[in-house]
């Protein structure tokens, strides 16, 4: 039994925030630019705290400035599109990302499609899905620009590959599936209505697995040789009572079939934030010509 190669995304990531770092000087010394990200926050859930205070910090270090709104759970949605507003207008913010989920009252399509498009470092504004829909240029979800990454790193050229996203969420599976139709891919999109996944995976030289169920991809599902990258984050209680996290694919079964793959930690999850710094250096270069 052969072992897969480990995709290390920890890796890849710190080098790509690295090379942001290098890119973002010279901007700054060339055009007197300094990129500048805006996370808003709304309410105090713990999970989305922890995500805001790391895109936060890594921001700062890329050399970029960041500029964090925590507001109050009770805050309108009128207060909200007001500040977006603001931020859309204000010359020193490149990237504006609301932080999802938003509270039940706030209309999550109406404040992600206030932000400018020119300042969607998030990619979710109907603009720039529309956009990368029909292969244009458009500021690309950060999660899977960071899967597409890794896939170009381990696989090189992806033209003609068989993929199968599994997921059609808008904010994984659907962008995942069009970036790699733009690679030239022949992409399958499978969700939770699909019959007979195992099958249809036997068929796949790539497999994208976006879905939020621990350890569903079985080993004996691949295709021998595939490459695999789980999106998946998934907290299980082990029999001891800690807790972990594992992916949506069952390392364990699928690491002798694949040839490639990524772990969860350390795989897909580090690249979400380095490419938000990358979309936000973009944004400030479009803003400055
Ligand atoms: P989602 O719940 O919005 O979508 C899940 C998708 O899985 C749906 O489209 C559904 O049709 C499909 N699905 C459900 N059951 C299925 C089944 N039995 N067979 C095939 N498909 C099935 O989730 P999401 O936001 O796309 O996130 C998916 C996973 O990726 C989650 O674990 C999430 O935590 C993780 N995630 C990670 C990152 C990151 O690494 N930075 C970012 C976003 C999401």
């Amino acid at each position: 039994m052969s072992i897969a190669k480990i995709i290390d995304g920890k890796l890849f990531a710190q080098n790509l925030r690295t090379d942001i770092a290098r890119r973002v000087a010279e901007l700054k010394d060339k055009k007197n630019v300094t990129p500048g990200l805006a996370v808003i926050l709304v309410g105090n859930d713990p999970a989305s705290e922890v995500y805001v205070r790391n895109k936060n910090k890594q921001t700062i270090e890329a050399g970029m400035r960041s500029f964090e709104f925590n507001l109050p759970a009770e805050t309108s949605e009128e207060e909200l599109l007001k500040r977006i507003f603001e931020l859309n207008n204000n010359p020193e913010v490149h990237g504006i990302l609301v932080q999802l989920p938003l509270p039940a009252h706030i209309n999550e399509d109406a404040v992600i499609n206030a932000i400018s498009p020119a300042k969607d470092v998030d990619g979710f504004t109907i603009l720039n899905v529309g956009k990368l829909a029909i292969g244009g240029d458009a500021f690309i979800p950060c999660t899977p620009l960071g899967c597409l990454m890794l896939l170009r790193d381990s696989v090189g050229d992806l033209s003609g590959k068989h993929a199968i996203v599994i997921g059609r969420s808008n904010i994984v599976g659907k962008p995942m599936a069009a970036l790699l139709l733009k690679e030239s891919c022949t992409v399958t999109i499978a969700h939770s209505k699909t019959r007979d996944l195992p099958s249809i995976l036997k068929t796949a030289d790539i497999v994208v697995a976006a879905v939020g169920r621990p350890n569903m991809v079985k080993g004996e599902w691949l295709k021998q040789g595939a490459v695999v990258i789980d999106v998946g984050i998934n907290r299980i209680t082990q029999p001891d009572g800690k807790t972990k996290l594992v992916g949506d694919v069952d390392f364990a079964s699928c690491e002798g079939i694949a040839s490639a793959i990524t772990p969860v930690p350390g795989g897909v999850g580090p690249m979400t934030i380095a490419c938000l710094l990358e979309n936000t250096l973009q944004a400030a270069k479009n803003i400055h010509g």
